[in-house]
C-alpha cells in the first residue's frame, strides 16, 4: 500500500523498523495515521503496534535518533512515547482486552496482530501497514476498512453493542468521526449508539469533554451536536442544552426552538474563528432561555434576562462538563452575559456613554464579542440580514471613533486607590472604594475626560462632598 509520507515521517519509520528488527519483534503503523494518509489529511501522530513489548521497542528505537528522544512510558497500559521534533510517536505492545459488563476497565492480555485490531473502535481505524522486512508496506485490513474509507462508513470491526458496551466512549467517538470527516454512521452501528446511549454515564467527564471539544472545533459542529441529540447521548451528558430544544405555542404564537437556532449560531461563529471559547459562548449563549421563557399576553414569548441567568450558568456547567475553572470559564461567562449588549446599541440616538460602557465592559474581549452578535443572527431572510449586520458595523465604527477618543478598552483608573488613600490619609476602606467608583463613573458617563488631571481634580470635589477633603 503506498502512502504519501513526507521525508521526516519516512526517516522515523525506517529507524522504527530497523529497531524492531534489530528486537525481533514484528512491528506495524495502525489507526489514525494510515486512516489520514489513505484520506490525504494532516496527520500528527504515528501510532505503531508491535507483537512484543512496545516499551521495548520505543527504548530501542529512541536510541536510533541522534537527539535521543526521551521515553515516556505507562507501564500498567504497556505503552511508551517518544517526540521527534513535532511529531509524536506512541508504541503499544499488541493485546487483546475483555471487558466484563459492570467495569470500565479491561483484563488485559498480549496478544496477535489479530487480536489487536480486533479491540480498535472502527474499521477504519483498524488498518495496519507492515515495517516489517518480508512485507514492508502491505496493507492488512481484516475489516475491509479501505471500502469503508471509499464508502465514507463509519462502523465498528465486531458487534457494534459489544464495542460500545466495552467502552461506551467509543460511541461519541463515532459521531465525532463522523463530524470531522464528513461520513455517514452505518445503520447497525447507529442503531446501536441509540440503544446504548445511557450507558456513557459510565464514562469519566474527561473523555466526554475531549470528545465534546472536538466535535466543536470541527468545520461544522451542528452536525455532530445533532447526532449526539438524536441518538439521546446528549440528554445525559449535556441534558441543559437539551433544554433548548422544540417550540411552544400560545395563541397560535411560537417561538423559535432554541437549540436549532443554537447549532445555526455555532456553525456561524466557526466560519470565522477556530477559538474554542468563543465556540463555547457560542454553545452557551442562550442557555438561560429555558429558565426564563414566559408568555406575555399581547406579546408573545419573552426570555427576560436570560443573558444574566446563562450566564450565571457558565461556572456551574463548565464544572459538570469538566471544562477548565480558569480564565477560558470567565471569558464565556463574560460573552453570555453580554451578548444582547451590541444589539441594544444598534437603535438611533445611543449616547456615547452607552457605546463606552461597552467598551469598558468588553474590555480586550471586544472583537470576540462582536463576532459572537455576528454569528447570532440567523434570519433567513436576507435583507435582515443585511440590515442587521450593518447596524453591527454602526456599532463598531461608534466604537472605534468613542474608542480612539477615551480609551476604554484596557481601561486602567487615571487615580489609583493608592493615591486616594496617601491623599486623604485614609486606611483601606468603602470611601476609597467609593471614590474610584465615582471617577469611574463620571469618565464612563462623558463627564470629565479619561486623564489623570480631570480625575484627580474630580477626586478633589467629591472628596469634599464627602466631608473628608
Ligand atoms: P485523533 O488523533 O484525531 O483523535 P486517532 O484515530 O488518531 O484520531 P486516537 O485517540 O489518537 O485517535 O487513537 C489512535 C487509535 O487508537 C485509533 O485510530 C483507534 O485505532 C484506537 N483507539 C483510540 N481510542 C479507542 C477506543 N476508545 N476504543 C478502541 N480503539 C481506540
Amino acid at each position: 500500500m503506498y502512502i504519501d509520507c513526507t521525508d521526516k515521517e519516512l526517516f522515523i519509520l525506517k529507524k522504527i523498523a530497523h529497531a524492531a528488527e534489530e528486537l525481533g519483534v514484528p512491528c506495524y503503523l495502525i489507526g489514525g495515521f494510515v486512516r489520514d494518509k489513505i484520506l490525504k489529511r494532516p496527520t500528527k501522530d504515528i501510532d505503531i503496534v508491535c507483537v512484543g513489548d512496545g516499551i521495548a521497542l520505543a527504548e530501542k528505537a529512541a536510541q536510533k535518533f541522534n537527539s535521543r528522544p526521551e521515553v515516556h512510558f505507562f507501564r500498567n497500559f504497556g505503552t511508551a512515547q517518544i517526540k521527534f521534533e513535532d511529531i509524536e510517536i506512541e508504541f503499544v505492545g499488541a493485546r487483546k482486552e475483555s471487558y466484563s459488563f459492570d467495569s470500565r476497565k479491561p483484563a488485559v492480555e498480549s496478544g496477535t496482530l489479530e487480536d489487536d485490531q480486533n479491540r480498535r473502535d472502527f474499521t477504519i481505524n483498524a488498518l495496519a501497514i507492515s515495517l516489517n522486512k518480508p512485507d514492508y508496506g502491505t496493507l492488512i485490513d481484516p475489516f475491509d476498512g479501505i471500502a469503508d474509507l471509499g464508502r465514507q462508513i463509519i462502523q465498528t470491526p465486531l458487534a457494534p453493542a459489544q464495542t460500545f458496551s466495552d467502552d461506551p466512549l467509543r460511541m461519541m467517538r463515532a459521531i465525532r468521526f463522523a463530524n470531522q470527516l464528513g461520513f455517514s454512521i452505518e445503520q447497525k452501528t447507529w442503531e446501536a449508539i441509540a440503544e446504548s446511549a445511557k450507558r456513557i454515564s459510565i464514562v469519566s467527564g474527561e473523555r466526554i469533554a475531549d470528545e465534546l471539544n472536538k466535535i466543536l472545533l470541527s468545520k461544522k459542529p451542528s452536525v455532530g451536536f445533532d447526532l449526539l441529540y438524536k441518538s439521546g447521548l446528549l440528554q445525559i451528558i449535556f441534558p441543559q442544552m437539551v433544554e433548548l430544544a422544540g417550540a411552544e405555542y400560545i395563541d397560535g404564537k411560537g417561538h423559535k426552538d432554541n437549540f436549532y437556532h443554537t447549532l445555526q449560531v455555532i456553525d456561524n461563529i466557526s466560519e470565522h474563528t477556530n477559538d474554542l471559547w468563543l465556540r463555547w459562548a457560542a454553545v452557551l449563549h442562550d442557555i438561560g432561555k429555558p429558565a426564563t421563557k414566559r408568555f406575555e399576553e399581547g406579546h408573545g414569548w419573552t426570555f427576560h434576562g436570560h443573558e444574566v441567568v446563562g450566564g450565571r450558568m457558565v461556572p456551574k456547567l463548565f464544572a459538570k462538563l469538566k471544562l477548565p475553572q480558569n480564565e477560558k470559564m470567565k471569558f464565556v461567562r463574560k460573552l453570555v452575559e453580554l451578548h444582547l449588549r451590541p444589539i441594544s446599541l444598534t437603535k438611533e440616538n445611543i449616547t456615547d456613554s452607552a457605546i463606552r460602557r461597552l467598551l469598558f465592559d468588553a474590555g480586550e474581549d471586544f472583537e470576540a464579542l462582536m463576532t459572537l452578535c455576528e454569528a447570532d443572527i440567523t434570519s433567513k431572510n436576507k435583507q435582515k440580514v443585511k440590515r442587521y449586520l450593518e447596524n453591527f458595523e454602526m456599532v463598531r465604527r461608534r466604537c472605534t471613533e468613542v474608542e480612539e477618543k477615551d480609551h476604554l478598552r484596557n481601561w486602567q483608573p487615571p487615580v489609583s486607590g493608592e493615591l486616594i488613600m496617601e491623599t486623604f490619609q485614609l486606611p483601606p476602606c468603602k470611601t476609597v472604594g467609593d471614590i474610584k467608583n465615582a471617577i469611574r463613573e463620571a469618565i464612563l458617563d462623558g463627564i470629565i475626560p479619561n486623564e489623570f488631571d480631570a480625575a484627580h481634580a474630580f477626586m478633589m470635589e467629591k472628596a469634599k462632598e464627602l466631608g473628608i477633603g
